[in-house]
């Protein structure tokens, strides 16, 4: 039985070939969790938080005819997921990518839409939002909505009414991790992701700097356009002094509504109506694609303060600091046939129930006595695996081993 080292900062398993693949879906339907993302450097970070990606072990899924779009497959915590790959930025390429992804993969239950997006500088509780914070969407408005009268564009009155609410299930699992000990799991587990990222060069993960992070009052626009605010000198007395960004810059997490529509928003006086009118507090170009065709949950970094100051050197690191909060977010997903799906035991517990998640899960396993040889001690108490379509059976899942 051939072994090798995946080659991944997540990963620190020697673990044989055989093995992964017993573990693999069998078809496309093994695939529940669906992750849209619009840009490259969105989806490089998502990959870069695989514990496994399927194509590196010749297992290419393919895709339905007729479906034109591309996917990468792989396993993110406990989950298998298919990341779709979309050609192009807006709503309208996100709705085609959802439709199409029902074709080749027609059991997907969640899709989470990741990436970047503009953010308000406050929360309607008054909480700052800074450069790299990740919003949660609780809801996702069209903002762009509406009628287009003589007078100018008037948005839907009811904002929230222009998509649904969230599922039952979706609102319940939003509100458990909004709880104390969920933000502070959730928090925790994007610090300890992001830092993963970190040790990768190609991601380019860094934290920018306190200095590059500077919201203008919202009536003062960028001077020049196509040049920094630093090239065409835009006035520094015009910035607004963060808090956090004195004492703490750590990942911060915000749930509220999204608003998601086909224009890049630019402007620091529509967003603050947008944000004070309707509790937006992160804008995108996404997510009303997708929420009407699946249960979704947008998560996206905040890389810009939607203005006209607005730039690319967040752009990275808000990729990162969104993916790391998908795989905070899939650690407490709990499908709800997840007995047929999940491993976990009596002794093992749901936390701590991935197999091939290398570092985070298996190294917290080896840190307690009981778990301080190898994996198969760890798999002895829940060795079945209810569902074979998924991840094999249970007794297949042998011969991984611990290298360090
Ligand atoms: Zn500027």
């Amino acid at each position: 039985m051939s072994e090798q080292l995946i080659m991944n900062p997540h990963r620190t398993l020697a673990i044989s070939t055989d093995s992964i693949l017993s573990c693999s879906p069998t078809s496309r339907n093994g695939f529940h969790i669906a992750i849209v993302c619009a840009l490259p450097i969105e989806a490089d970070a998502i990959i870069a938080a695989f514990g496994i990606y399927w194509e590196d072990h010749g297992l290419l899924y393919d895709k339905a005819y007729g479906d034109p779009n591309a996917y990468s497959t792989g396993v993110i915590g406990r989950h298998n997921v298919v990341v779709a790959h979309m050609p192009s930025m807006g709503k309208a390429s996100a709705a085609s990518v959802a439709v199409n992804l029902r074709l080749s993969f027609p059991k997907i239950e969640l899709v989470l839409v990741a990436g970047t997006c503009g953010c308000s500088p406050k929360t309607s509780e008054g909480d700052e939002i800074i450069l790299g914070d990740v919003i949660i969407s609780t809801g996702v408005v069209q903002y762009d909505l509406g009628h287009r009268m003589p007078e100018g564009f008037k948005s839907k009155k009811k904002i929230l009414d222009s998509l649904g609410r969230p599922n039952t299930e979706l609102r319940s699992i939003v509100n458990k991790i909004q709880g104390i000990r969920g933000r502070k799991k959730l928090r925790n587990n994007i610090a300890e992701c992001l830092a993963q990222f970190q040790g990768v060069p190609e991601l380019e993960a860094e934290y920018p700097g306190i200095e590059e992070d500077r919201l203008f009052q919202a009536e003062y626009c960028h001077r020049i356009d196509g040049k920094s605010c630093k090239e065409c000198g835009c006035d520094g007395e015009k910035l607004i002094p963060r808090v956090r960004l004195n004492t703490n810059h750590q990942v911060v997490e915000h749930f509220g509504l999204i608003a998601s529509g086909d224009t890049v928003l630019m402007s620091g006086r529509d967003r603050d109506i947008l944000t004070q009118e309707e509790n937006v507090i992160g804008f995108e170009m996404e997510g009303a694609g997708v929420w009407d065709n699946y249960p979704c949950v947008v998560i996206k970094g905040a890389c810009d303060y939607a203005d006209s100051h607005k730039n690319e050197k967040w752009r990275r690191y808000a990729a990162a600091t969104s993916a790391a909060c998908v795989k905070a977010f899939l650690n407490s997903w709990v499908p709800g046939n997840s007995e047929s799906r999940i491993l976990s035991g009596p002794e093992v517990g749901p936390s701590s129930a991935v197999i091939f998640d290398g570092n985070q899960e298996i190294l917290h396993q080896r840190s307690q006595p009981r778990f301080t040889n190898t994996p198969q001690e760890i798999l002895e108490p829940n060795n079945t695996l209810r569902d074979p379509e998924i991840f094999g059976e249970m007794k297949h899942v042998k011969g991984l081993k611990l290298i360090r």
